[in-house]
């Protein structure tokens, strides 16, 4: 029995009941990771250690969450021993002495790490175009992009390699790829996860997640994902509950939230027509529509654009030669040893983050932009929450339409910015949201965005669960239909 495509849910049963070993499970995982080795999706593999935990589990098995599942780590994540670029040129030879704490926790729970996904560097794009290893492909199409800059976990997962990957969102990063790529993804409140041994973009919009074939997946992955974290003092100690509990729950008289200022006027006709009939099927499971108004949203691109700069101007200066990766060869003096490794060891967007961050923090400007915009980020979360005082969830589109092409927006930094405008917002307030598939236009799939309220992931996966379990379309993958 093939192994591709199949959920989380679907393997587990499949080991439980011997239909295959651990060890036949991975090795069947690094065959379709060579066949499918066009889409340039992962940086390093970790097949020795795979193996060798597997054959470990077949002897021992483990009554685990997740035991044996394989899942991809964003190449973002610190894995001991393992090779953690961030997509760029500065790590291409950093090995961390420590993992991460959401890779922790998911080890912990029994999930074998089978590799490290490409990304965009340091997390800064959104169609993996800007990744020192080179481009990802979309399994939807040649040459189309899988969105960024969590690609190559989209793009895994989309291609039925996993059941699912670890993916991080300071602007978009975990929706807008799982959108393009036909692909279940939620990013949660911020500091629900840690970002301890996370390699920092943004750090007030930092926040991992789970990427997978569907809302109940992504569910049983953000159970282990969680976990309150010292290492990390934003980590947030709230209870964590079962976030499978209430899946199968029903949205009769949920209210769900259409942002006015959100002109889906401006999008293609057919991305309208795949949003309007989302509204039918849950008018269908009984919820109710209400306009709602956040008046300061049209704000948050351009704010984001100040604060997601400055924070990476700072976090990346602790690049320089010295303490992590890369350093140039025979620098004259000091200042040359910063200037080279520096020059050599960042891409262009990375460059251009950096200037524009440095810009906006400095002595003369600090008050008009970054001040000013933190001013507008809290005028952003202000309108969330009282809209959150009538509704449950918010519903938009996740992108504007579906994977575009590569090298279709890389002269225009500007339109490749818009690609998160719907995504933003739920960054900049520090609010859970996820993205299901809800459609497929000229052979794309197209993503629907939920938008929930301060910790409330539960009902944001209620709500997703309840459009999956009567709809098809996290059914559709590039070789056709999953049959179940
Ligand atoms: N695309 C956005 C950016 O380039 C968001 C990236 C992200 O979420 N990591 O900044």
């Amino acid at each position: 029995m093939s192994i591709q495509f199949k959920t989380i849910n679907e393997l587990s049963h499949m080991l439980k009941n011997k239909d295959i070993s651990n060890k036949e499970l991975i090795e069947e995982t690094f065959s379709l990771i060579d066949t499918n080795t066009h889409l340039n999706a992962f940086v390093t593999l970790n097949k020795d250690a795979s193996l060798l935990k597997a054959e470990e589990l077949d002897k021992n098995p483990s009554s685990l969450a997740l035991a044996g599942i394989p899942v991809a780590q964003k190449d973002l994540f610190c894995t001991k021993d393992l090779r953690t670029t961030c997509g760029s040129n500065m790590l291409s030879s950093f090995i961390p002495p420590y993992s991460a704490t959401v890779i922790e926790n998911l080890e912990n729970a029994g999930c074998i790490s089978v590799g490290k996904t490409n990304m965009d560097e340091f997390a800064m794009g959104s169609s993996n175009e800007t990744s020192f290893y080179g481009n990802v492909q979309n399994p939807w199409g040649d040459k189309l992009v899988p969105g960024g800059s969590s690609g190559g976990s989209a793009a895994v997962v989309a291609a039925g390699i996993v059941p699912a990957a670890s993916g991080t969102d300071t602007g978009g990063s975990i929706r807008q790829p799982a959108s393009l790529c036909g692909i279940s993804g939620l990013k949660p409140t911020y500091g629900r996860i840690s970002r301890w041994g996370m390699i920092a973009f943004a750090s007030s919009l930092d926040q991992a997640g789970p990427m997978a074939r569907t809302a109940e997946d992504c569910a049983l992955l953000l159970n282990e994902m969680c976990s309150h974290d010292h290492k990390d003092t934003t980590s947030l100690d709230e209870a964590i509950p079962d976030f499978t509990k209430d899946l199968n729950l029903p949205i009769k008289g949920l209210k769900i939230g259409l942002v006015k200022e959100f002109d889906l006027s401006k999008l293609d006709n057919e991305v309208v027509k795949v949003f309007e009939e989302s509204k039918k099927q849950y008018e269908s499971l009984g919820a109710e529509f209400i306009d709602i108004s956040l008046p300061n949203i049209s704000l948050s691109v351009p704010t984001y654009y100040v604060v997601a700069p400055a924070e990476c101007s700072s976090n990346l200066s602790r690049f320089d030669g010295v303490k992590f990766g890369k350093r140039c060869d025979d620098p004259k003096d000091l200042e040359e040893l910063y200037i080279k490794t520096r020059s050599e060891g960042f891409g262009d967007e990375v460059k251009r983050r950096i200037l524009i961050g440095s810009y906006v923090l400095s002595a003369g400007f600090y008050d008009a932009y970054y001040k000013k915009a933190q001013q507008v980020r809290r005028l952003i979360k202000n309108d969330f929450d009282s809209a959150f005082k009538q509704i449950d969830v918010i519903m938009s589109p996740t992108t504007r339409g579906g994977a575009f092409e590569e090298g279709s927006k890389g002269d225009d930094p500007i339109q490749m910015y818009l690609e998160d405008l719907f995504t933003i917002p739920a960054n900049l307030a520090g609010l859970p949201a996820l993205s299901i598939p809800n459609g497929i236009v000229d052979n794309k799939p197209i993503g629907l965005q939920l938008i929930g309220n301060f910790l409330e992931e539960s009902k944001l996966l209620q709500v997703a669960h309840n459009f999956q379990i009567s709809t098809d379309w996290h059914k559709k993958t590039p070789n056709g239909d999953v049959k179940s």
